[in-house]
């Protein structure tokens, strides 16, 4: 049994705000998945981030306040935690009395968002990100599945309306394969399971989508090894979808940015061939693209 954590990076929205939309899966087989949990554990204990969220884009970001923090890197995690509260305490009083609501409500929600990583400096937040990436890069036993749609070039089909239904039907697919081949012939079948992060508008489109794959097929394959419909779990609290959501943001800021530093350790896991051609990663877009995805899919 193979356990297949989904999820996504940008947003699927045509134009929106981000130039791809990706959907990655990292299958792990079920009698790994204590070795992972605890690996993923044992990096959050290091950086005293036990029981909080990895949440990759908002750790990643610059913390204003921490460069007006005098002597921030001196400081203890607690008295950093503190000093930082503090600070922004104040800024929200002072965006309220401005009457700046707008600027007030996306401040607030950064805050919220961020509050758990404030007692790390911003070298150590890219650390202990670089650090999980290189943990899955060496976990050999997994595979990593995405579609990543440039949604410039996306042209919706009758089989695919919205990059997100495209992704879904590409991720599927693929897992699906890797699923057949795992099956020896005369030996037990391989089975999966898709888990992904809870979000209301994501989840009822992709149970009736992945119920129609059940009954249809996708486009490329019948769904044989796959069973349910994909499981919805709280992010904050399974530590795997959060490394799902690690590797679609690497994916996402190669695909729009060329940084390489945390796709060329998630990619590591791209399920391919023995000849070396990777078949798990898609780029959609037009051809003569130059990335190592596209260069790789074509070895
Ligand atoms: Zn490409």
């Amino acid at each position: 049994m193979y356990l297949c954590y989904l999820d996504e990076s940008g947003t699927a929205d045509l134009p929106g705000n981000t130039s791809h939309y990706i959907l990655a899966g990292l299958s792990v087989p079920i009698w790994m998945w204590r070795t992972c949990d605890s690996d993923i554990s044992r990096i959050k204990k290091k950086y005293a981030l036990e029981g909080r969220e990895l949440h990759t884009a908002w750790m990643m970001r610059k913390y204003l306040e921490q460069s007006k923090i005098t002597d921030f890197d001196s400081l203890t995690f607690f008295e950093r935690g503190q000093a930082v509260e503090q600070w922004r305490r104040a800024e929200l009083l002072r965006l309220q009395k401005t009457g700046a609501s707008k600027l007030y409500k996306v401040t607030k929600k950064l805050f919220k968002h961020t509050a758990a990583y404030v007692h790390l400096t911003h070298v150590q937040r890219r650390e202990f990100v670089r650090e999980v990436a290189a943990c899955v890069g060496g976990w050999g036993f997994a595979r990593l599945f995405a579609e990543c749609v440039d949604k410039i070039h996306f042209t919706p089909t009758d089989a695919a309306r919205t990059p997100d239904e495209e992704g879904l039907e590409q991720v599927v697919s693929r897992f699906e394969h890797y699923l057949r081949a795992m099956s020896s012939p005369g030996q037990q079948q391989a089975h999966g399971l898709l888990i992904h992060d809870n979000n209301e508008t994501v989840s009822k489109k992709h149970t009736s989508l992945m119920l129609k794959f059940h009954q249809q097929g996708t486009l490329w394959t019948d769904v044989k090894h796959i069973m349910e419909t994909p499981l919805f779990v709280n992010s904050e609290l399974t530590a795997m979808v959060q490394v799902a959501d690690l590797c679609s943001y690497a994916l996402r800021r190669y695909c729009e940015n060329q940084e390489t530093e945390l796709f060329d350790l998630v990619y590591q896991r791209a399920d391919h061939r023995s000849d070396g051609k990777v078949v798990g990663v898609r780029h959609f877009t037009p051809q003569g693209c130059q990335c190592k995805i596209c260069a790789s899919r074509n070895r």
